[in-house]
């Protein structure tokens, strides 16, 4: 068995003589008058994308929730995912966040499951998770995207797909209409760490 504990030992005491021995007074800030970020990030649970390095943030800053495929499911595909919305309308109605940030990224995993069918047939939870895309990915099938192209078209069409669906939830459709709260598609390209950002008609640009 190889010695885990000593290499998460090893870096939790880098991390307890470095960064949060510097950042002392953030943390006890943050015990005192408790959290109150402003913002939320739904990303995927590859250990490629952390949302925290991406956005250089620090402990407080975001709210941030991890599942595969980076995946918000509309209102009425509930099934059991209720761990992503409950953190949803935590942020959103607790929090009162001022964005949801949904990031998608290159080489999603989960993403190229749904594109190779595990959403259609497979018994595990893995395959029961991402066929809430099968419809994302049918959808596309239609518009006869090259092959080569189809993965990254995918992964921007499931953070679309994500970004309507959060709509589909009453306390998050208010909190938008009133302004408390804006929806932002984005895309991490692992390889070149390029970000893009969605615009209000569904493109991306990089950043
Ligand atoms: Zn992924």
């Amino acid at each position: 068995m190889k010695n885990w504990k000593e290499r998460l030992l090893l870096g939790y005491r880098t991390f307890t003589s470095g960064k949060a021995n510097v950042q002392q007074s953030l943390y006890k800030d943050l015990i005192v008058n408790g959290q109150k970020p402003k913002i939320m990030v739904i990303c995927c649970s590859d250990s490629r994308v952390n949302p925290s390095d991406i956005f250089h943030t620090n402990p407080g800053d975001i709210f941030e929730h991890q599942n595969v495929a980076n995946i918000v499911p509309g209102v009425d595909s509930l099934g059991s995912s209720y761990g992503t919305l409950a953190a949803i309308e935590y942020a959103v109605t607790v929090l009162k966040v001022e964005v949801v940030v949904v990031i998608g990224h290159e080489a999603c995993g989960g993403i190229k499951g749904c594109i190779d069918g595990m959403g259609y047939n497979s018994s595990g939870y893995v395959g029961k998770w991402i066929s809430i895309f099968n419809e994302v990915h049918e959808r596309l099938l239609k518009l006869n995207i090259p092959k080569e192209k189809l993965q990254l078209e995918m992964e921007l069409e499931g953070v679309r797909q994500s970004l309507k669906n959060l709509m589909t939830f009453n306390f998050v459709e208010e909190a938008v209409n009133s302004g408390q709260l804006e929806l932002l598609g984005t895309h991490f390209s692992i390889s070149t760490r390029t970000l893009s950002i969605m615009d209000n008609k569904g493109e991306f640009s990089s950043f």
